[in-house]
């Protein structure tokens, strides 16, 4: 089986001490490939070779950097149901939904390109008159960027195309789970026009590649998904040289039923956020609190719903919901189902492994009797687990949504617009739906968490990402 390797300074090589990462499918415990596991020395040439690219690419026009962008976006067109079964392969989603991550992949790099147009500064009034003051927004400089492993395409796309377009260089570490879809965005991105050393992919361990990113005093932007414990140890190196960092991490988002809701439209929303991407989403619903009234009528048709969706591999058609991402988090889900069931829950469908093979499959699952305090309904579990909550009445209702460490996303379902504007008011939460699943966003809308669901820096997407991937200088021309 060949090797695939990592691309450093404009060229594909493999890691200096020849060691691999063995990818795997989740469906099937295939192995898709080996991949180059580099070393902290490959990660410094890597640095090393985007400081190097850094002046030219950030002094080219924007619109000439727009271009190589729409190129990129153009190719992912060009090449989406490879990428798609490319990424349910190594990752486990249904085709449905890689596709759909494919084509929000090719979106962000349309948008970022019109970016390239744009981005500009402030004339702002002067004290002095023939005075010109205005601001010049410039590249950040060499931007280290780590993903995690369930968006594999669309969270790598979303930071390094704004990165490009605003004139950073990029040293990229996917996470080790998903190297493959990374490594055809590379690809896809030197086909597009991208000079050496603009892109350096690392594929690596967070301990070797991630650490030296994390303590390097040559990037001068690290951006960050993935968990809570991973982000805050990044947080402690970048804050000493003080690097920007942004970090965007885990959640245990809400989604509140109240009394007025449409029942059927509550279930649907449950079953697409709590397990549509089989719950492996930083935005997925494990918590749904749901008024007195309506409670059983709820619990009764999300049981109903959880046991019908059909779970399997994510390239057979009809199948709704895939594996779990790997042998451990497999491990993990059932090891809360067990902790759940221990604390006093009551497991009411799924819980258990499906013997398929050699997959990682879990049926989803729903638990009642859950209360707010117990460790399933604070911690993230990142499997398809709902954990349904009661609550006397809407103040309880949010406060129980409120009374966690995480603040990413959250919703609510009712059509009292009173209730729905005071829970966008009064929810600690950085995304809030109204009738909608707390799942999906809006590519070109500001996105990010509170609470221990974010550095609480910089938001991501949209132009807000313009924020975090420049710096501003303030210009003074007195020209009389
Ligand atoms: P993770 O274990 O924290 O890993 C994320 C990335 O960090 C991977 O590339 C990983 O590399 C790397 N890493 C691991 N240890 C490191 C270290 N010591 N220094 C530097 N980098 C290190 O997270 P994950 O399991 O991949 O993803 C799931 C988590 O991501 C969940 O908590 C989820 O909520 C969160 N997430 C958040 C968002 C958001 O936007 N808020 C979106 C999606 C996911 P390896 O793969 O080589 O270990
Ligand atoms: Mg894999």
């Amino acid at each position: 089986m060949s090797i695939f390797k990592n691309y450093i300074a404009g060229e594909w090589v493999g890691a200096s001490d020849g060691k691999t990462i063995e990818n795997i499918n989740p469906a099937t415990g295939e192995v898709i490939g080996y991949f180059a596991s580099a070393t902290a020395e490959d990660t410094k040439r890597a640095i090393a070779a985007a400081k190097e690219a850094l002046p030219k690419w950030a002094a080219l026009p924007g619109p000439s950097r727009a271009a190589v962008l729409d190129k990129a976006g153009q190719l992912i067109a060009a090449r989406a149901d490879e990428l798609a079964e490319t990424l349910t392969r190594e990752e486990g989603k249904t085709l449905a939904e890689a596709k759909a991550e494919v084509m929000r992949a090719r979106d962000i790099f349309k948008y970022y390109a019109g970016e390239g147009f744009r981005a500009g500064g402030d004339v702002i009034p002067a004290n002095t008159p023939d005075t010109l003051l205005f601001t010049k927004r410039e590249a950040l400089g060499v931007i280290a960027v780590i993903t995690p492993w369930n968006f594999p395409i669309a969270i790598p796309a979303w930071k390094i195309a704004p990165a490009l377009a605003y004139g950073n260089t990029v040293v990229f570490k996917p996470a080790s789970l998903v190297p493959h879809t990374a490594l055809k965005l590379v690809e896809i991105l030197i086909e597009a026009g991208l000079p050496p050393g603009v892109i350096n992919l690392v594929v690596g361990s967070g301990s070797a590649v991630g650490n030296t990113l994390a303590e390097s005093k040559e990037i001068a932007g690290l951006s960050f998904t993935g968990s809570y414990a991973v982000g805050v140890k990044i947080y402690e190196k970048t804050a000493r040289n003080l690097v920007r960092t942004q970090l965007e991490m885990g959640g245990k988002n809400p989604t509140i039923v109240l009394n007025d809701a449409n029942i059927p439209l509550a279930v649907d929303i449950a079953v697409r956020g709590g397990f549509g991407l089989t719950g492996q989403a930083c935005t997925a619903t494990s918590r749904v609190i749901v008024e007195e009234k309506v409670a059983d009528a709820f619990t009764q048709a999300l049981v109903e719903a959880a046991r019908n969706l059909k779970v399997g591999n994510g390239l057979e058609s009809g199948v709704q919901m895939g594996p779990a991402v790997s042998a451990e988090q497999l491990q993990t889900d059932l090891e809360y189902v067990g902790i759940g069931k221990g604390e006093g829950a009551k497991l009411l469908v799924g819980g258990e492994p499906i013997p398929a093979g050699a997959g990682f499959f879990i049926r989803p699952t729903v638990f009642e009797d859950v209360e707010p305090g117990m460790r399933i309904a604070q911690e993230e579990i990142f499997g398809p687990v709902i954990g349904v909550i009661r609550a006397k009445d809407f103040d309880d209702a949010v406060a129980k949504a409120n009374g966690i460490g995480f603040g990413l996303s959250a919703s609510i379902v009712t059509n009292d617009l009173n209730k729905a504007m005071r829970f966008a008011d009064r929810i600690e939460a950085g995304v809030v739906k109204v009738n909608e699943p707390t799942t999906g966003v809006a590519l070109q809308a500001p996105f990010g968490g509170f609470k221990g669901s974010s550095a609480n820096t910089f938001k991501e997407q949209g132009r807000a990402a313009m924020e975090f991937y420049t710096r501003t200088k303030t210009v003074y021309v007195k020209y009389g």
